[in-house]
This record gives structure tokens, sequence and C-alpha cells, in this order.
């Protein structure tokens, strides 16, 4: 039988991050009843996967074995070419055990100049997945590309979002109105990909 996702049903959303919960509840357009990691007296499990897909499976699945519920993971993160890739799956660490990430966009700043590569390019990449408690799971990825901006500008969105500036544009995703960063986001097209594969 192929997997679905009902309108209505009831999510565990596995992030502890709250400015990805706004944004997913934002795009999952309240189509379900989404309930928190948090809310539910759920742990953090390590990340211990190297990819984003990896992670955001082993997000799901913890979350959805321990509640019993569907859960959605989210696992996500700017990539840079001029660190081949870094902070990638490391990104919310680069903020340090105070999630501090003025701290984060300093220390990639520096390592992008120390680097002596002068190619901007970056991107942001979602992993979404899905996991049915002691079920199957789904998992999709989507991508944004775009160029770091130094310094950071704008006090918007969250993250990395200050210093990033989506291909085409002027306005870093810190500076977007979020329903504009919300239409174009590496999460929105993941979601996207998700839908066409579940709803
Ligand atoms: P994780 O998925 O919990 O490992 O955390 C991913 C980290 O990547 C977040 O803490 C943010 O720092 C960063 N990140 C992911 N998506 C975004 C975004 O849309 N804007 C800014 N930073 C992001």
């Amino acid at each position: 039988m192929p997997l679905r996702l009902d309108r209505g049903a009831r999510l565990v959303v596995a992030t502890h991050n709250p400015g990805k919960a706004r944004e997913l509840a934002q795009i999952l357009e309240n189509r379900f009843q989404l309930l928190s990691a948090g809310e539910l007296g759920l742990g953090e499990p390590e990340e211990t996967e190297a990819s984003f897909v990896g992670n955001a499976l082993l997000k799901a699945r913890t979350a959805a074995d321990a509640s019993g519920l569907i859960a959605l993971a989210d696992d996500s993160g700017l990539s840079t070419s001029a660190l081949d890739g870094a902070p990638g799956i490391f990104s919310a660490r680069w903020a340090g055990p105070d999630k501090d990430f003025g701290l984060a966009m300093r220390h990639l700043e520096e390592r992008v100049t120390q680097s002596g590569r002068d190619d901007p390019s970056a991107w942001f990449t979602c992993a979404l997945a899905v996991a049915w408690p002691n079920g199957p799971a789904v998992v999709v990825e989507g991508r944004i590309d775009g160029t770091l901006t130094f310094p950071p500008r704008g006090e918007r969105g969250f993250g990395y979002d200050p210093v990033f500036t989506p291909a085409g544009g002027i306005l870093t995703f810190g500076e977007m109105d979020p329903t504009e960063k919300d239409a174009i986001s590496h999460r929105a097209r993941a979601f996207a990909k998700l839908k066409a594969a579940l709803f």
C-alpha cells in the first residue's frame, strides 16, 4: 500500500529549534495536528550520521518509535564552496553550546578568509524525513543556492540567514519578509517534494 499522510493526522515535529519549528508549522499550513518533541518530553538524539538525509531519518525514527506517533524531522544547514561544503551538517554545532550564531557567522567569515579561496558560493540544504512508529520512513532533500554575504545583514529569520543571499536576489534571508523566504527556501523545496510523495 502506498504511504500517505492524511489531513488532520497527528504528527510529532522532531525539532528542538524554535526557528525551524515555526517555519515547518507555517509550511505545513495547518494541515496536521502538530505536537512538538519538547511538549512530549522527547530527548534529542545525537546526530551521528554523515549526511543531512541520514540525520533527518535518525531524528524522525527516534521520535516516532519513542512517541508511537508519525514523526517529521528536518536536518539542515549551510554549505560553502570555499570550505568544501563546511559547515554543512555541523552548522548547528559551529554555534557552540550557547547556540550563538553571531559567533558561528564570525567563525565562518574567518575560515573563508583564511581559505584564501575567492568563491562566495553557498547553499542551504534541508532533508525532511517522515517515519511511522516501528514502520517505514520517507526522506526528501531540497536546496537553495546563493552567495555568502559579509558582514551579516538583517534581524529576521534565524541561524545563518543574515549571511546568505539567494541567487538572483539583493536581500539576505535575514532581511527578507518571512513569507518570501518560505516561498523559495530549501525547507519549502523539500516540503514540495514531500507533498508530492505523501499527500
Ligand atoms: P540541525 O538541522 O538541527 O542540525 O541544525 C541546522 C542548523 O543549520 C540550524 O541550527 C541553523 O543554524 C542552520 N540552518 C538550517 N536552516 C536554516 C535556515 O533556513 N536559515 C538559517 N540557518 C539555517
